[in-house]
This record gives structure tokens, sequence and C-alpha cells, in this order.
């Protein structure tokens, strides 16, 4: 009898095991659709060679960030000679530039594959006619009435930003702060670095502040070093952050010196914006390495953006692979109706359906919360599938990963007389 059911047991347990490892494979099959990162490692390479080329470049030019910034491509004349566009998606570049800035660092430019049209660094990358349809708004989170200060933003009761500059390494085309982009770079002014300090020092109940733009390193390391310094001195301010896509658009810039700085001023947590798979580069782990070395903690703020990332398997690839360069997905945001960046939103429900595709079916570190923003500023809407079905004062019904209905008691279990304990 014993033996019986041992042997059931191994046959049910062989069972699930098959659909489990279906369910996998089913997964290593559609990521076979994306290419092949040998063959887009040698592409780079030739891309690189070719920027360089075009630009004058040398090797060490290329590790220096700040030569990356000054020879951000921003001419149509400059990117048809690298990527060999045609006349017609030049005169597109041209028409969208009259309403909106562009600029490429020649490291991101240099991760376009060949196929350039659907390539999802082209397109975070290069102006599209998309952008001149109408619609959206400029500031959909209405920040100009969530500053009390300036350079701050303030919508959370014990934490705050303090947008320092509106400086990128890339503008990146889905940006949903274009409002701060504007026309030049421009950092924020001392003086109101300032002010925005001495506000987080005279209200004690801002534990966790976050530096921000545009692209908080591309600061000096001087000014990095002195807004830090000057938030480590303030007793109520818990943690740090800093939001940055360097890493992802610009990796050189992760030098020893920013190392340095941020390992001063513990704890620092940094987020920043992988959007696909085919950015985790090998200079881009590097980079998250050099942070977690300094004691940064690491997360990852997706935006869901269609043609790119909006396919349940590529958002899945891409948390597993920032888990294997220590970055934890953070969030995933719902792409806002900001004007002129209509073209990468997506629905809600596919939002939905690429969590439902993440939960149980991969570890639950790759999982992110799904985040739409309530319009007007008020603050981070947590979206996700409905795994509560019922909920009773004596009964709750949830439902699983794989759709099997639970029903469970809701109410603990309370023993009150002494007889009901085994002694
Ligand atoms: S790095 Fe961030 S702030 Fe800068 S353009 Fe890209 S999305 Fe916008």
């Amino acid at each position: 009898m014993k033996e019986k059911r041992v042997l059931q047991n191994l046959h049910r347990s062989i069972l699930r095991s098959n659909k489990l490892k279906a369910d996998a494979l089913a997964f290593l099959e559609d990521v076979k659709a994306l290419p092949d990162k040998a063959a887009v490692q040698k592409q780079t390479l030739a891309r690189k060679k070719r920027i360089l080329e075009i630009l004058g470049g040398t090797e060490k030019d290329w590790s220096n960030w700040q030569w990356q910034i000054k020879n951000r491509i921003k001419d149509s004349a400059v990117l048809a000679a690298i990527l060999g566009l045609s006349d017609l998606d030049r005169k597109r570049i041209d028409k969208v530039s009259l309403h909106y800035r562009w600029a490429i660092s020649p490291y991101y430019l240099s991760l376009v594959a060949a196929d350039y049209e659907d390539n999802p660094i082209y397109r975070q990358a290069v102006p599209d006619i998309g952008e001149l349809a109408p619609g959206g708004s400029l500031d959909p989170m209405n920040e100009a009435q969530t500053s009390p200060a300036p350079c701050v933003t303030r919508r959370y009761p014990d934490r705050m930003i303090i947008n320092v500059t509106n400086q990128c390494a890339m503008y990146c085309r889905h940006c949903q702060r274009r409002r701060n982009i504007g026309e030049i770079d421009r950092h924020a002014r001392l003086e109101d670095i300032k002010v925005a300090l001495d506000y987080v020092a005279k209200n004690e109940e801002i534990r966790d502040v976050l530096i921000t733009g545009g692209d908080a390193l591309l600061l000096s390391n001087q000014m990095l070093n002195f807004i830090l310094a000057e938030l480590h001195k303030i007793p109520h301010v818990e943690i740090k952050r800093i939001g940055t896509r360097t890493p992802v658009t610009m990796p050189q810039r992760i030098t020893p010196e920013i190392i340095d700085i941020i390992h001063r001023y513990p704890p620092v947590f940094i987020n920043t914006q992988f959007n696909h798979p085919l950015e985790v580069t090998s200079e881009a782990k590097l980079a998250c390495d050099r942070l977690i070395e300094a004691g940064a903690v690491l997360g990852n703020q997706a935006v869901l953006l269609r043609g790119i990332n909006d396919k349940p398997f590529i958002m899945r690839k891409l948390n597993q692979e920032l888990l294997k360069i220590r970055v934890r997905p953070y969030y995933i945001f719902h792409a806002k109706n900001v004007q002129g960046t209509g073209h990468f939103q997506t629905s809600i429900n596919q939002g939905m359906e690429i969590m439902e595709s993440l939960r149980g079916h991969t570890s639950g570190l790759a999982i992110p919360t799904y985040i739409v923003n309530a319009p007007g500023g008020f603050g981070k809407i947590p979206v996700m599938p409905n795994y509560l079905m019922k909920m009773q004062k004596d009964k709750i019904v949830l439902r699983t990963w794989e759709g099997r209905i639970s029903e469970l008691d809701n109410q603990p279990q309370l023993y009150t007389e002494e007889s009901d304990l085994e002694v």
C-alpha cells in the first residue's frame, strides 16, 4: 500500500515537472527571436570602429565620458554617414528636430544593429516622425505644481526629489520628462541647489532624497560630491537615491572618481533604466559592478514601450538579464501620455498581461511592480492582475499563477481554552 502511494506520488511529480518544463521551454523558444549575442557584439564593434573613424576619435577617447558627451551625435548628416540612412529618414529626423532636440552618445549609437529600422536601440535614440502626432501633455504629472522650492519636487510625505540638471547622455525619444529637457543643457544653479538642500534640512520628515534630472550623473564630480556630502550631514536623511541612465547610455561615466564619491556617503540607492535585453552589454555590466563595489544598491525602472519591450518574453528576458548583473528589477512604468511620445504608448491591459506572464513563470526577484502614475501628480498606483477572487469575513478565494482556485479560511485559529492545546 505504502509502495503504491510512493509510486503514485512519483508519477504525479513527473507529470507536474513535465508541465513546468514545457512552460519554461516555450519561453526559451520565444527568446530565440532575439538577436544572437555574439552576432550583435560583432556588429557593435564594427559600428564603434565606424563612429570613431567619422568622429576622428581614438580608443582612449571612447572610454572618456567627457569625450562621449562632447561628441554626442546631433546632426542628421553625421547620423546618416554612420548608419547609412536614406534621404527620407534624414528629412524626417530634421523635421522632428525643429520641435524636439535629440542627441545620442557614441557608445549608445554603437549598439544599433544593421537592420536599424525596427531596432529597439535605434527607436529609443533616433527621432521618429510619430513624435509630431498631436495629443498628449507636456506636464501630465503636474510637476509645475508640486515644487515648493527651486529644484524640488514633492509628491509624497517622507521623501522628495532634487532636480539637479536637464542634461542627459542621450535624449531618449520616449522621455517622460521631455518638459525638463528643453533646448540647451543646463545644470541647476548652485544657489538653487543650496535652497533645495536647505528645504531638506528644515523638514525633518524628509528621510529619503532622490537626486535626479535629467541625469544626475551628468553633474561634475565636485557638484555631486557637494550635494551628497550636504545630504549626508543632515541627521534625518536616512537614504540618498540617484536617478541615472548612464549605465545604459554612457557606462564610461562610472569612473574610479565617481565610485569613490558614492562610496563616501552610504547608503546610496541608484535606479537606472534598462528597457531591452540588448542594452545589457559587457560595458553596462562593468559599470554596474563598479557601482556595487562602491556600496550602491542598484534597481531598474523600465518604461513599458510599444514595439520595444511590450512582448512578455522580452520583459521577462530583460529582468532575468538584469539579475545576472545584480540590478534588481524595481518598477515597470506605464508610459504616460507625454506630448511627442504617443507612438510608444501601450494599453494598461498589455502591462497587466506582462505581469501575468512573470508571476510564477520566473523568479520573484525578476518581477518588478507595474506602476501607472496618477494624472495630476498624485502618485504611483501599483497595478497587477487579480489574484484575489473573493473576500468574505470568514473565507477568501484566491487564484494561483496557473489559474487554480484555492479557498482559505479568513479567520485566525484562536485557542481560548487551555484544553485546546495538546500538552
Ligand atoms: S535619460 Fe531619463 S531623463 Fe534623460 S532623456 Fe532619457 S529618459 Fe529622459
